[in-house]
């Protein structure tokens, strides 16, 4: 489903992703953690082009990224993402969220858009609050807005970048509740998180980035109990 082949990038002179080689088949999920800076971000939005490389080559449900917009647009289409900061559209109502990347993009009449949008919603419990804005919502229930509204273009693959990360505690769990219903049902999925306890329940392989490379990855089992690293070592005293 994704294939990424000594993918390098720099921001100016600073070096941010190193050499990065990840296939990823389709159904499998993957979580991605390590320190703040490590590149998580940067690599995740790379596979969408919301970043541009340098270097390498990344491979999306086959299609070879390149500059031109049309490949561009066809990646998107596939590639679902949802955000630390929900990214919502404030002046549009949830629904209205919902359907516009569908009426626009996808150039489906309203009421076939509204009907997906509602199932969506639906799915991730959030359809009786479809009349209201994204203002009046709580950030657990704007997040899973933004994950329905993904879902609603239908892609083959779900990126999430901290997607809990913003929310009290008490909203974390309805978000991961989503998430592991959605891994259940065999999206493939990269999330960049550091819930660990979603990491050990859904994922098939955890990535630990540090200073822009890949330093190890493993099943859950193997790389929380037997991590071969130093610094994966530290970096998992430092947050379980
Ligand atoms: P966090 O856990 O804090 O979200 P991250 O692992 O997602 O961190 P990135 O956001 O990918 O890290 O950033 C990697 C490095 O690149 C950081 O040192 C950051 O300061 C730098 N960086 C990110 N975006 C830019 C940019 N647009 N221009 C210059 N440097 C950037
Ligand atoms: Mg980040």
């Amino acid at each position: 489903m994704i294939e990424v082949e000594g993918l390098n990038k720099w921001y100016g002179d600073f070096h941010v992703l190193r050499d990065i080689d990840l296939t990823v088949a389709k159904g499998e999920r993957i979580v991605i953690c390590g320190p703040s800076g490590s590149g998580k971000s940067t690599l995740i939005r790379c596979l969408n082009h919301l970043e541009e490389h340098q270097q390498g080559r990344i491979v999306v449900d086959g299609v070879t990224m390149t500059q031109d917009v049309k490949r561009i647009e066809q990646i998107r289409r596939n590639v679902g993402m949802v955000f630390q900061h929900f990214n919502l559209f404030p002046h549009l109502s949830v629904l209205d969220n919902c359907c516009i990347s569908q009426t626009w993009v996808q150039k489906k009449p309203r009421a076939e858009a509204e009907k997906t949008a509602m199932e969506f919603l639906e799915r991730v419990r959030i359809a009786d609050q479809a009349r209201k804005y994204p203002g009046q919502l709580s950030g657990g229930q704007q997040q899973r807005v933004a994950i329905a509204r993904a879902l609603c273009m239908r892609p083959e693959v779900m990126l999430f970048d901290e997607p809990t990360s913003a929310l009290d505690p008490e909203m974390i769990k309805e978000v991961l509740d989503v998430m592991v219903e959605l891994a259940r049902d065999g999206m493939t999925m990269l999330c960049v998180t550091h819930e660990m306890g979603f990491a050990k329940t859904v994922a098939d392989r955890v990535i630990f980035m540090d200073q822009g490379q890949i330093i190890e990855q493993a099943p859950p089992e193997t790389f929380f109990n037997h991590p071969e690293s130093d610094r994966t070592k530290l970096f998992l005293s430092q947050i379980l």
